[in-house]
């Protein structure tokens, strides 16, 4: 089997040198496990952090181990009870293309009900992202606005439509005209805008008309400056994720804008609450198994992926992503 490693921590983008590829063969299966062969691999922002030693809310990823990753897998051999080969499940195999995985640290899909894919997206990680720090942080009323951006990507998406069917108005921001369209087309926003376009900030003014009252961070810098200037009294801001800063070497350059943002914070009674989504697993895990199971299943929630062939076009696609190349959830159809 393949694997890819990490071979050199990025300064900044990650690139050719970042990881290495191996092949093994697999070790011999003991009772209670199965054989897998990787079918796909997700591929998530997160994974810079993994990249990174600096602090965080997991261990990095160390130099020669093979990188992390959520992955769909076929069983190709199975000693555990209730797995047989042709099974598909959802395991946390990493960037490799065959595994020997204990049958109890697995999920079993079932292709009937869903596209295996979706346990990497709508249905799984990213989906239950959107679910569960909108409602739970963001509490979405009837009527009120709604912003998110990266909004095709498999978090934000969810984000819009979720909050439509909690009655709310969805603002979606987006890089690139087909983005764009995407977004009220595909999805269903309200109002759609291109955080590239040179009078974004403009934009964004026309399409809160009322402000703004839950900001579903999902990727800070230059959106949000232009974003919390929109923010009404009480606004909640669900704080996902900070993408455009990932790659960042160094603190960006300009004034402190932190005194302005926490007085901000003060005067309009902002609710600004950081997650990470594992944190909601025991309090939102079956709802959101049953609430959105239901809506893909009916169509109300929509989803879109991005499919990229060949493991070893994975560490490209990771790069892309983090500058908005992807389209959709971005997954790996791995080979063999
Ligand atoms: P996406 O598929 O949406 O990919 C990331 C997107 O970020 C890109 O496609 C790009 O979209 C956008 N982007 C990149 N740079 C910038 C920038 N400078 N300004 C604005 N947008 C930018 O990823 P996900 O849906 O998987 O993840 C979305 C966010 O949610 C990430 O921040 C991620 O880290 C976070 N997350 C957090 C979790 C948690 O537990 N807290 C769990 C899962 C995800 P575009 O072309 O539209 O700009």
């Amino acid at each position: 089997s393949t694997q890819l490693r990490l071979a050199r921590r990025p300064e900044g983008e990650p690139d050719d040198t970042t990881f290495s590829t191996t092949t093994e063969t697999l070790p011999e299966l003991q009772d209670g496990q199965v054989a897998l062969a990787i079918r796909y691999l997700s591929l998530d922002p997160y994974m810079r952090g993994r990249l990174s030693t600096a602090k965080s809310y997991a261990a990095p990823v160390e130099i020669g181990d093979v990188m992390v990753g959520g992955t769909v897998g076929e069983v190709v051999e199975s000693r555990f009870d209730g797995l047989e080969p042709g099974d598909f499940v959802l395991s946390y195999s990493g960037w490799q293309s065959a595994a020997v995985v204990d049958g109890s640290q697995v999920r079993r899909l079932d292709p009937s009900v869903a596209p295996v894919t979706t346990a990497l997206g709508v249905l799984g990680m990213p989906g239950f992202t959107a679910y569960a720090g909108l409602l739970e942080i963001g509490k979405p009323q009837e009527g009120e606005t709604v912003v998110v951006a990266a909004a095709t990507g498999p978090v934000g998406s969810a984000v819009g439509q979720i909050a439509n069917l909690k009655g709310a108005r969805s603002v979606g921001i987006a890089g690139g005209p087909d983005k764009v369209r995407a977004l009220t087309e595909e999805f269903g926003f309200d109002a759609a805008l291109d955080h590239r376009s040179p009078d974004f900030r403009d934009q964004l003014a026309e399409a809160t008309p009322d402000g703004i009252d839950v900001y579903f961070e999902n990727v800070g810098g230059a959106v949000f400056d232009a974003v919390r200037r929109r923010l009404n009294t009480y606004a909640r801001i669900p704080v996902c994720g900070l993408v455009a800063s990932y790659n960042a070497v160094g603190q960006p350059e300009g004034p402190d804008r932190m005194p302005g943002l926490m007085g901000q914070v003060l005067s309009q009674s902002l609710t600004v609450r950081g997650f990470i989504q594992s944190e909601f697993q025991k309090s939102h895990g079956r709802d959101f198994v049953r609430d959105m199971g239901q809506w893909v299943a009916d169509g109300r929630v929509r989803y879109r992926e991005d499919v990229v062939d060949g493991l070893e076009n994975a560490p490209a696609a990771f790069a892309g992503m983090l500058r908005g190349e992807n389209f959709g959830k971005l997954v790996v159809r791995v080979g063999g």
